[in-house]
């Protein structure tokens, strides 16, 4: 503490209002950043939220697991695992052609 005032002391008032405006001008730019970090988590959120409903939607284009080729959301034969998710899907057709 002591220190710090020695330093005040020392530095003669024009210095001492530049400082200040330094400080500020830091002060200031650190909020810009800090609005912008907000901005971009912001935007991240947003990305992850698209991503997700992406996912989604691919989940109900999901593609066939014999063919490959791509099945509407009602086509098809779905296999779930023993906790009821989807595991996979089939056209109809590939299906049944797996077990023959
Ligand atoms: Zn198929």
């Amino acid at each position: 503490m002591l220190k710090s005032m020695e330093i005040g002391e020392q530095v003669n008032p024009c210095e001492q209002t530049e400082l200040k405006e330094r400080i500020e001008a830091t002060l200031y730019r650190l909020r810009e950043l800090r609005e912008r970090v907000a901005e971009l988590k912001h935007r991240c959120e947003e990305l992850r939220a698209m991503e997700t409903k992406r996912v989604e939607k691919f989940k109900n284009t999901a593609k066939c697991g014999k063919c490959g080729y791509v099945l509407d959301a009602e086509e098809g034969v779905v296999v779930k695992d023993a906790n009821g998710e989807e595991k996979s899907r089939y056209h109809r057709a590939c299906f049944e052609a797996l077990f023959k």
